[in-house]
């Protein structure tokens, strides 16, 4: 496995090509404004060679040859568990380690090619794990290309005006295919090795071509990059986004030719499907780990905001609840990632994949508390988190005086330590990255309406009106005072009577109650 270092240095082996900032990048190992994603990623190689982080940060891999566990097939709920506790450890320092993406598509791809084989016993299968091989051996660094441009919501992709909007075959060679389109969102491009193209949604049998998945070097000829900068390079402002973040990224492919060795799944728009839910089961469950990881720094983070300014959190009772409540909502959607990896599901194809209704959830819950998890941040620290004067005035003899003696909170706690926490939360909750952290949250991995329909899809709400069915049945609902049929056809009482019977009881019911009320309402 490779360090930090060696992996930015193998990015100079490659040469793609990459906008930012209306400009070609000439060496995406070198450009500052890309550097806080380099260093991000970075994590998940440093980590993974710790000895301290190991357990959770390494697998055994292809034939126990040992792998990052971000490119690591799951054989077992443990290593669901660790692959969750990996993504939290690492995003609590890099914010978004990026790589796990890549674990998530692996073991759907897994599983979607698995059936693939099952059903035409072609060797998409074999072809897949020779690549899985191939990526842990070599460490590499795999963008996960998922999310087309998908031009007009509302139609498929066949229907397209723009056929470009998904990314598609446009022909087939003896040796391979060649694919056009666009990619329209891409976590860290820039800095991968790799990219893996894959189906974003449903498709019927005339969405043939789009039904793709394959992999593509970062520097193939035809594909251009167009990114963002990965967080804030350069601003003294910026207490963690300078230094940790991500870019993302839009690739356009303009007739790429991919070799039949890197082609995993073609036409087979079934399986394609399945490997899109299958990868947001997987995908879900690792988000929740992700912004587990962003909770650990706003509850550190509001606890040192509420030191400074002169208070005990524990002792404020509004204080108190408020940073109860982050811990909450933290522990309480990373309680179902843990639940989603225990009760994980073995599939055919043999490994192991989180539950799909507590991933969702969990992910579902994140996605709209990750504001509130800013509210409260904001709620406990104060105003100052946006109002501080600039970085610059620290080293300003005019001003730093004065401001390091007239901002102060608690007098313990100087006016640096003050100011470098606000900038942290600022960093993380108000500024353009805290804008990304709530974009991220609501919208990676699917909207949250993907969610709801993925556990409305899943969850047995029939099993439940079953149970309540039964409970009538018993009489359980009537413990204690007599007999009492429920009037579903065919159920009006324990023996079972038949329809006709039950239409009679009812019109005495009805003629009853009709008795009853009329009694009821004459004037006295
Ligand atoms: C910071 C960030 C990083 C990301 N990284 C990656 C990455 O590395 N790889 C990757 O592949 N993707 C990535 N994504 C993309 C992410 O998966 C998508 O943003 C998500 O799937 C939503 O798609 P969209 O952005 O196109 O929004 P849309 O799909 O356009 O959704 C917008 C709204 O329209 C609704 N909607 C959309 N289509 C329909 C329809 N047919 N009928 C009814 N309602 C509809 C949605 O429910 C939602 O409310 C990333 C996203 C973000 C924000």
């Amino acid at each position: 496995m490779k360090t930090a270092m060696e992996y930015k240095e193998s990015l100079r082996e490659l040469n793609p090509t990459v906008f930012l900032g209306g400009e070609k990048v000439p060496s995406v190992a070198d450009e500052p404004r890309l550097e806080p994603g380099i260093n991000a990623v970075g994590i998940t190689y440093d980590f993974a060679l710790a000895e301290q982080h190991k357990g959770v940060m390494t697998s055994k891999g292809h034939e126990d040859l040992g792998a990052n566990r971000f490119l690591a097939i799951n054989r077992t709920t443990q290593d669901l568990l660790d692959k969750l506790e990996a993504v939290r450890l690492t995003c609590k320092v890099a914010g978004c380690a990026q790589r796990y993406l890549t674990h998530d598509a692996f073991n759907a791809l897994f599983e979607a090619t698995w059936q693939i084989k099952e059903e035409k016993a072609s060797e998409n299968h074999a072809r897949l794990i020779d690549y899985i091989a191939g990526a842990q051996k070599a460490d590499l660094a795999v963008g996960i290309a998922m999310t087309d441009g998908k031009g007009d919501r509302s139609l498929r992709p066949s229907r397209q005006s723009q056929p470009d909007s998904y990314v598609h075959v446009v022909s087939r060679r003896s040796d391979g295919v060649v694919i056009s389109g666009v990619k329209a969102i891409i976590t860290g491009a820039p800095y991968m090795h790799e990219l893996l193209v894959l189906p974003c949604r449903r498709m019927l049998a005339d969405d043939k071509d789009f039904a793709i998945a394959c992999a593509v070097p970062i520097d193939a000829k035809g594909l251009t990059i167009v990114t963002r900068p990965a967080g804030r390079p350069g601003q003294a402002a910026a207490k963690f986004s300078a230094k940790f973040a991500q870019s993302v990224a839009m690739a356009h492919f303009d007739n790429v030719f991919v070799p039949y060795d890197r082609v995993f799944i073609d036409g087979e728009f079934e399986a394609a499907h399945l490997m899109t839910t299958n990868y947001a089961t997987h995908h879900r469950h690792s988000c929740i780990g992700a912004r587990a990881g962003f909770g650990d720094l706003l509850i550190g983070a509001g606890a040192m905001m509420a030191q400074a300014n002169g208070l005990d959190y524990e002792k404020t009772p509004h204080l108190r609840e408020k940073m109860v409540d982050l811990i909450k909502i933290t522990e309480g959607f990373y309680a179902c990632g843990i639940a989603a990896s225990t009760m994980g599901e073995l599939d055919p194809a043999g490994n192991y994949r989180p539950d799909r209704i507590y991933s969702n959830i969990g992910k579902l819950l994140l996605a709209s508390q990750i504001y509130d998890m800013h509210r409260l941040a904001h709620d406990v620290s104060g105003g100052l988190v946006v109002a501080l004067p600039s970085p610059e005035e620290d080293h300003n003899p005019e001003t730093a005086p004065m401001l390091n003696d007239l901002l102060r909170g608690n007098p313990e706690v100087s006016y640096e330590h003050r100011a470098n926490v606000a900038r942290f939360i600022e960093d993380l909750t108000a500024s353009e990255t805290g804008g990304w952290y709530s974009v991220i949250s609501m919208h990676g991995g699917g909207s949250p309406e993907a969610m709801k329909l993925e556990v409305l899809r899943n969850y047995d709400v029939e099993a439940r009106s079953e149970l309540v069915q039964a409970l009538f049945d018993r009489d359980a609902l009537d413990m204690g005072r007599g007999l009492k049929a429920d009037r579903q056809p065919g159920r009006c009482c324990p023996a079972g009577c038949g329809g006709d019977e039950l239409v009679k009881t009812n019109a005495r019911n009805i003629d009853d109650k009709n008795k009853i009320q009329s009694i009821e309402t004459t004037p006295k």
